[in-house]
Order: C-alpha cells, then sequence, then structure tokens
C-alpha cells in the first residue's frame, strides 16, 4: 500500500502519518524528518537544505529528489509507505510517477487533511518538538508531562526554528504557491480523499484508517 499525505504546514499530517505507519506495518517517510536529521548531523545535504528550511522555503526538487529516490528503494519500502511532505511540488509528483511507472507500480491514496488558516497558525506556534527522537507535541492540547522535556526519551524539546510565526506565514505562502496544485493533480488519478482536520485527531485517524480499508 502505497500512501500520500498531502495539506498544508501544520495540519497534523506527521502525527497522523505515524499512527497510519504503526497501523498498517508500513514505513513512514517524511523528507522534513530525513532533512533534519541530516542538519543535526551537519552532513553536506543538510546544509545545503538548512539554508531554504529556515526562510520557508522548499529545498529545490534536484536535492530533495536525490535524497528521496535512494530511500524507496530500502529493503522496507518493499510492501509501500506513507510519505508526508512529499511530493511538494508538481515536478516532484511527475518523478515519483516516473519512479513507480519504471516498476508497474501506482500510488493507492493521496489522503488530505483540510484545516482553515487561522488554526493552522495557532497550531503551529504551540508545536513543540523533540531533538533528539523527533517526537511531536503542542504545549495547548499535547504538553508534555515536565515543560521542554520528551516524555518518551527524554529529549530537548523545542520550538522548530521554521515553525516560528514570520516563518510559518512565509510556508503557508509557499505551499498555496507550489503545493496545492498537487490536490488537482491527485483527483485527476482518481486517489485523492479529503478530511476535515478539524474533527480532531483520533478521528482523522480513524477516517483515516476506514479510507485505507483498515477498519
Ligand atoms: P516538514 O517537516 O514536512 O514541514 O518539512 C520542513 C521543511 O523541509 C519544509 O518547510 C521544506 O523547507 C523542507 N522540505 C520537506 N520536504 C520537502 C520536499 N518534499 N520538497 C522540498 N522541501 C521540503
Amino acid at each position: 500500500m502505497k500512501i500520500v499525505m498531502l495539506g498544508a504546514p501544520g495540519v497534523g499530517k506527521g502525527t497522523q502519518a505515524k499512527r497510519i505507519s504503526e497501523k498498517f506495518g508500513i514505513p513512514h517517510i517524511s523528507t522534513g524528518d530525513i532533512f533534519r536529521a541530516n542538519i543535526k548531523e551537519n552532513t553536506e545535504l543538510g546544509k545545503k537544505a538548512k539554508t531554504y528550511i529556515d526562510q520557508g522555503l522548499l529545498v529545490p526538487d534536484e536535492l530533495t529528489l536525490e535524497l528521496v529516490m535512494d530511500r524507496f528503494m530500502q529493503d522496507d519500502a518493499e510492501n509501500g509507505y506513507i510519505l508526508d511532505g512529499f511530493p511538494r511540488t508538481i515536478p516532484q509528483a511527475e518523478a515519483l510517477d516516473e519512479a513507480l511507472r519504471n516498476t508497474e507500480d501506482d500510488l493507492d491514496f493521496a489522503v488530505n487533511i483540510v484545516l482553515p488558516d487561522e488554526e493552522i497558525i495557532s497550531r503551529m506556534a504551540g508545536r513543540r518538538v523533540c531533538i533528539t527522537c523527533g517526537g511531536t507535541y503542542n504545549v495547548d492540547f499535547r504538553p508534555t508531562k515536565k515543560e521542554g522535556v520528551c516524555d518518551a526519551c527524554g529529549g530537548e524539546v523545542i520550538l522548530r526554528e521554521d515553525d516560528k510565526p514570520e516563518t510559518v506565514k512565509k510556508r503557508l505562502d509557499v505551499y498555496r504557491e507550489q503545493t496545492q496544485p498537487l490536490i488537482q493533480f491527485y483527483e485527476k488519478a482518481g486517489i485523492l480523499h479529503n478530511i476535515d482536520g478539524l474533527i480532531g485527531m483520533e478521528k482523522v485517524t480513524e477516517k483515516i484508517a476506514g479510507i485505507l480499508g483498515g477498519e
């Protein structure tokens, strides 16, 4: 089963992708997480990506594709995956289609979580992430037990540089311009499913599982 998660930054794609990955036993592939891991390890890719990410811009397609195409080749991706944050542009979606065509395979579902901008901005202001394990929290509705400390691994929990309000606005503009056209792209392909993100995290997971045929 091959799934693409769509939606603006901050709609909860990452949280849902993690849950679905566990429920269905398929790997969660997040380009954002891969970039952040590279930044932490100060790799060449990380250094290049950081200059774009910190400004709320997309990392250029060429660099992103190099990274993702490698990931698909790994053994755990053999029976499918859930993509979170990729594709983010039409050329990336076309490159993915092309790669799948070569393996005579297809994407099965594109799940689009929809939220109003005001809700996105307020959720992102409250979002916190563990710099060690990548665990996500929210000061308003999913706080850590101890402030600033990850419940899962004890790592430091911070506000991501690109979740700061001035960068969030830029990311939403970039989303509208470069990523939103993917909704139509996957609608045309006949695999698009829209979900209202306002119904709450648990219900969104249930809806997605229902669409994928889990219950
Ligand atoms: P995310 O964690 O998915 O919100 O990604 C964080 C940042 O990483 C984004 O704002 C982009 O700068 C960069 N990024 C992640 N995935 C991609 C992608 N598929 N194409 C280009 N840039 C990306």
